[in-house]
């Protein structure tokens, strides 16, 4: 059928994927295995000593990047579909950015939503998008901002703005977002917004982005609200007089 060929492809670019960054990552490790075994020459010169950790230590942080930004896109098999309240997903997304927020002079404003609502999806997967998606919008405020955050229902589905006040990018760059390892960071690996793209719409979800150079950046997801959700039926005419 239609749907198992989509899914026969779907696994098919996830397997391409997760061979290609597995690559990524071994890099890294390779080049941090030579340094270690640099270290361990008898005699090494305090300065060179030095110079290899660092090297290792930056190479194994970005290995540790590269993995951050996909992991739970790396692991398909492990998709567990749940109900997830949206709500309860903000709160703990920005619990883990908090520190990180706070260190870059970032504030976060976020007005918890009035409603609840509901909607049928992976969890982690969903973390996944929200943290890649704010740890961009706090890099690209270098000199600080506001992280702005914004949950409502918009007719059957739930919308999840993000905006920040960054440097924001040109339609050259606009159009560049999301191909696997395109970044302009210095130790960017290229793949937080891929992965997002690809999760949401895995989701029946979408998400579009508007920025404006020097000024900031919003990016607007869409999720169908699970069916059973009360915000649906309040969206109906009878309950909208
Ligand atoms: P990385 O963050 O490792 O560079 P991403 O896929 O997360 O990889 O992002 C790709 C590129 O898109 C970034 O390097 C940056 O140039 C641009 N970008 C993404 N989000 C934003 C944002 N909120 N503001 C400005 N530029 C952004
Ligand atoms: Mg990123």
């Amino acid at each position: 059928s239609r749907e198992a060929e989509m899914n026969t492809e779907k696994l098919k670019m996830i397997s391409e994927l997760a061979a290609s960054v597995s690559h990524e990552v071994r890099n890294p490790l390779t080049v941090t295995q030579g340094f270690i075994q640099l270290l361990r020459q008898p005699g090494i010169d305090p300065e060179k000593q030095e110079r290899y950790l660092q090297l290792a230590l930056e190479e194994l942080r970005r290995a540790q990047s590269i993995i951050t930004d996909f992991l739970s896109f790396a692991k398909p098999q492990m998709e567990h579909i749940e109900l997830i309240e949206i709500e309860g997903e903000m709160q703990y997304v920005i619990g883990v950015m908090y520190p990180y927020a706070l260190m870059q002079n970032v504030l976060i404003q976020y007005e918890p939503s009035a409603g609840s609502y509901w909607i049928k999806g992976d969890r982690q997967k969903l973390r996944q998008c929200l943290i890649n998606l704010m740890k961009n919008s706090v890099e690209a405020m270098p000199d600080g901002g506001t992280l702005f955050l914004r949950v409502q229902a918009v007719e059957s589905y739930v919308q999840l703005r993000i905006e920040d006040t960054g440097i924001g990018m040109d339609d050259e760059q606009l159009k560049r977002l999301g191909k696997p390892y395109y970044s302009t960071k210095d130790k960017g690996t290229g793949l937080g917004t891929m992965v997002v793209f690809r999760i949401i719409e895995a989701m029946g979800g979408s998400v579009s982005v508007q920025s404006e150079k020097g000024r900031g950046t919003v990016f607007t997801i869409l999720l169908p609200l699970d069916k059973s959700d009360p915000a649906i039926s309040l969206k109906s005419p009878a309950s909208r007089a």
